[in-house]
């Protein structure tokens, strides 16, 4: 796909941030970028529009910033999954190993019916642990993951274990 490279290239790459070492893969440079955000947007509208979807989960924070859109275009619902203690409702939690430490995911109760189609949507994949997170509260509600989606992504992580064996679609590796 002759879009990919720019939609690249409109990422940002950050040495050293948020620590020592790590190379971070800067996406509000591609939200700057009228038609690289555009580009984006429909290739995963494009891939999912026929899947039967009616659920987009977005990871907190960046994939609030692609799963809205991507909602709306599929007619489906947009439900975020959220850090502990920010959902107001009552919340299932699924809580996932970092590099450093513990985090967890929350997702209102009654925001997925048993049976729903869901996509799972996030910014990046590194180790797939917070994928994985997402994946189970989606389940526990009784919905079936049909796919997750990323923009950036190892290609090593496809397919993983990690992911419960869902599929993981990948629009670019990181730079
Ligand atoms: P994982 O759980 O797959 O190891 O890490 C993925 C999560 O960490 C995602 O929610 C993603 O937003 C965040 N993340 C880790 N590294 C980066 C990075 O370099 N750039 C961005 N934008 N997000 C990152």
């Amino acid at each position: 796909d002759p879009r990919l490279k720019a939609i690249s290239e409109a990422i940002r790459v950050v040495p050293h941030f948020p620590k020592p070492g790590i190379m971070f893969q800067d996406i509000t440079t591609l939200l700057l970028d009228h038609k690289a955000f555009k580009d984006t947007v429909d290739i995963f509208v494009d891939r999912y529009r026929d899947m039967g979807i009616s659920v987009v989960a977005g990871v907190e924070a960046r994939g609030f910033m692609f799963g809205p859109s991507i909602a709306l275009a599929i007619g489906a619902k947009f439900v975020p999954l959220r850090k502990p203690r920010k959902l107001p409702g009552e919340v299932i939690s699924e809580s996932y190993v970092l590099e450093y430490g513990k985090d967890c995911l929350e997702m209102h109760v009654g925001a997925v019916q048993p049976g729903e189609r869901a996509l799972v949507i996030d910014d990046l994949v590194a180790t797939g642990g917070t994928l994985s997170a997402a994946i189970r509260l989606l389940e526990r509600a009784g919905a079936h993951v049909v796919e997750c989606a990323c923009v950036v992504g190892l290609r090593e992580v496809k397919g993983q274990h990690e992911l419960n064996g869902k599929p993981l679609y990948i629009l670019v590796e990181p730079r």
